[in-house]
């Protein structure tokens, strides 16, 4: 019998992790099975530049695992049961099993209200493609003057916030910032999204908390409703709910807790990657959900799962940040230098080259999902097929 390894998520961390998997190990060995719910890997980290217009290259998951050896699954998982080592698929067709030896759980991360009233009703998201379409859908119907505003001035909202501006100059676009505007930035940081912001015509709320969204307008703690013809929600991330469905050792918020090998702490047989692990990183922080982590989180999986069930000594991924790389638009960008633990350093690159290599990082961030599959290397003989539970 092969041993089973099914992979849950087809985003970063979900495709990078089966394609080394499938790299690392021989075909006569292992059978590994990838389960998807869109039939294409999206490029998340360009969900803002979906929303406002711009077409993104399709990447059939088909055409990316052809010839690897990876059965792709597109179904939509509906339950796990890690004790019983079965996982549950909705295609379409009545509900199925997949038995599985090693899980790889990577489903990500979802907007979440954070319990704000109207969010959910009222509020566009573009945390995933179906979103980020609905509301390029919505600011199509926009006539100009519109007000637009966005909840949340972290790296999402301001990407989103300025590709919108940039784009629709026509729009009143509104920023919702709970506490100072890119704070969490060096001098030289804040002072850059500051002046973009301003040169866009954003007009920036500072230090506002959003206590309700409404039809029409954005209510907040302590001044007038912003009136608001779309708004969107990005000021927060939440894990798919699945996991808490089950007996993994989880975190209040929902994340499954994993060694440095990305191991589940109380299931062995479950391995976690990207938004939906809570990874401890440098400095003993927990790992940012990001893609910046979850790739070289999941190089760690893949390798730690191969090299358990072949008897070779692990390899230890690093894994550390080197840089906060934020799109301000098409034509403007910030470069936020770092330390390992992800601390902002004095150091900033900011203006066009910024905005090129940004869009450098998104290219290679695809790659390196691509090319585990594009470069197969010698596969190695699984001895231990049993030890990936010791
Ligand atoms: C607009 C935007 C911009 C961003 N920019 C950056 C950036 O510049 N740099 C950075 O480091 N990070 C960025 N991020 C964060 C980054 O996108 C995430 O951290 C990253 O996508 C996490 O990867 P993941 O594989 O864990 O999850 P995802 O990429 O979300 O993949 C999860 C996969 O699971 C699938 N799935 C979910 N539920 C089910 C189910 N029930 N059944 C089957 N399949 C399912 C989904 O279809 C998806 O393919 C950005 C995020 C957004 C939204």
């Amino acid at each position: 019998m092969k041993h089973h390894i099914v992979v849950l998520g087809a985003g970063y961390a979900g495709a990078i992790t089966a394609g080394r998997v499938a790299r690392r190990l021989r075909r006569d060995d292992v059978r590994i099975t990838l389960v998807n719910a869109e039939p294409d890997f999206v490029e998340r980290i360009r969900m803002h530049q979906l929303a406002t217009g711009q077409d993104l290259t399709p990447r059939p998951l088909a055409d990316l695992f052809k010839g690897t050896g990876v059965e792709l699954r597109i179904a939509r998982v509906t339950s796990i049961d890690v004790d019983a080592k079965t996982v549950t698929l909705d295609d379409g067709s009545p509900a199925q099993r997949l038995d599985y030896d090693t899980l790889v759980y990577a489903l990500g991360s979802r907007w979440a209200d954070q319990g704000v009233a109207g969010v959910t009703e009222h509020a566009h998201q573009i945390a995933d493609r179906p979103g980020a379409v609905r509301l390029r859908d919505r600011l199509t119907e926009l006539p100009a003057g519109s007000p637009v505003v966005v909840v949340g001035a972290g790296l999402t909202g301001l990407e989103l916030a300025t590709e919108l501006a940039e784009s629709r100059p026509d729009l009143d676009v509104a920023l919702v910032a709970r506490r100072g505007f890119g704070d969490w930035l060096s001098p030289k940081g804040r002072a850059h999204v500051r002046k973009v912001a301003a040169d866009l015509g954003i007009t920036v709320h500072e230090h506002t908390t959003v206590t309700a969204v409404e039809d029409g307008a954005v209510r907040t703690g302590t001044a007038a409703p912003i009136p608001s013809a779309a708004t969107v929600w990005t000021a927060g991330f939440g894990v798919h709910p699945l996991a808490a469905a089950t007996t993994l050792k989880l975190t209040g918020t929902g994340q499954i807790v994993v060694d440095d090998t990305m191991r589940s702490l109380s299931h062995p047989d479950v391995y976690a990657v990207g938004d939906a692990a809570y990874a401890m990183g440098p400095g003993d922080k927990p790992l940012r959900m990001s893609c910046a982590s979850a790739t070289p989180a999941a190089w760690q999986a893949a390798d730690a799962i191969a090299a358990r069930l072949t008897g070779a000594r692990i390899p230890k991924a690093p894994i550390r940040y080197f840089h906060q790389c934020i799109s301000l638009g098409r034509t403007q960008g910030l470069i936020q230098m770092v330390k390992a633990d992800d601390t902002v350093t004095a150091h900033v690159w900011a203006g066009r080259g910024a905005a090129r290599y940004k869009e450098f990082i998104c290219k290679g961030a695809y790659w390196g999902v691509a090319r585990p599959v594009m470069h197969p290397v010698r596969r190695r003989r699984t001895e231990a097929v049993g030890a990936v539970a010791a």
